[in-house]
């Protein structure tokens, strides 16, 4: 028996909740226009996850659209306070870790798994990891519809460029593998935090260290990630990749599961 540890990162989204809809910048958060694309081709009865409680604009138009909705989130306060602003019992929100092995009930059994720039989030143990939770998640043939921003955030280049200065770069920003660690950045962070919405800098300052490390990403590397997921022999195809008119170098890829789910899962 394997015994998993928990994701420290989780503890940083309990100390957000609701706030993220309701006090956070409009631009993490995915446009009326964004939404559409999340929704295309989407149709009443659809099983439907959203990976990520905090997108809560997209949950409720799926819920409009008379999608099954399941969503899932590795943080407990998320899902509560999703739970809390939807009506009761209009979807299943479930507390779970996406870079796991998909709960046995949902496995294989969702034709879209949707979510907003939660890819940026991760490490790159964990994106890989996380790809395969959400293809877990896939029945044959359905598809991952993930927007993944390319490149930079302006507060990593805020960052980047006071380390550089401070020459305390290195404890922080690993430039070979395009991954920052907020955890390590110190005063660096403390001294290049940007806004976010109206959410309190001493709260902004406690979630970027609990998000640890993260890894920026270009097309190249989404495709080499996509191409890599293996769950027990089924993969990801790339499908389409679809610019955010309004993201800056923001992309929503659409991979469709290929091969076929062998028997029951013991
Ligand atoms: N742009 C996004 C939005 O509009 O909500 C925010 C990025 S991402 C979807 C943030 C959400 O994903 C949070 O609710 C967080 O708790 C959740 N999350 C982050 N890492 C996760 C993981 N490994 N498994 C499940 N949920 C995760």
């Amino acid at each position: 028996m394997t015994i998993q540890t928990e994701n420290t990162k989780a503890a940083a989204w309990d100390l957000i909740g609701s706030l993220f809809w309701e006090s956070g910048r409009t631009t993490a958060k995915p446009s009326d226009e964004e939404i559409g694309l999340f929704l295309d081709g989407i149709t009443a009865g659809d099983t439907c996850t959203v990976v990520g409680a905090s997108t809560k604009d997209l949950v409720e138009a799926l819920l409009d659209l008379g999608a099954e909705v399941t969503v899932v989130d590795f943080s407990q306060r998320m899902c509560d306070d999703l739970r809390a602003a939807l009506p009761e019992g209009s979807c299943r929100i479930q507390r779970h870790d996406i870079t796991r092995r998909a709960p046995l009930e949902l496995r294989g059994t969702q034709k879209f798994v949707l979510n907003d720039r939660l890819v940026n989030r991760f490490s790159e143990a964990e994106a890989r990891k996380g790809l395969e939770g959400m293809l877990d998640l896939l029945a044959d043939g359905g598809q991952v519809r993930a927007s993944i921003k390319l490149g930079l955030y302006p507060m990593d280049e805020r960052m980047i460029a006071n380390g550089r200065e401070r020459g305390t770069l290195e404890n922080f920003y690993d430039a070979d593998a395009k991954v920052i660690d907020f955890a390590a950045a110190g005063d660096v962070l403390t001294d290049s935090l940007l806004p976010h919405g109206d959410i309190d800098p001493e709260l902004l300052l406690q979630w970027y260290r609990g998000r640890g490390r993260e890894q920026r990403f270009d097309h190249e590397d989404v495709t080499a990630l996509l191409a890599a997921a293996d769950v027990e022999g089924r993969g990801l195809e790339l499908t389409r990749h679809t610019e955010f008119g309004q993201a800056p170098k923001t992309r929503m890829y659409t991979a469709t599961a290929t091969g076929v789910r062998s028997g029951r899962d013991a």
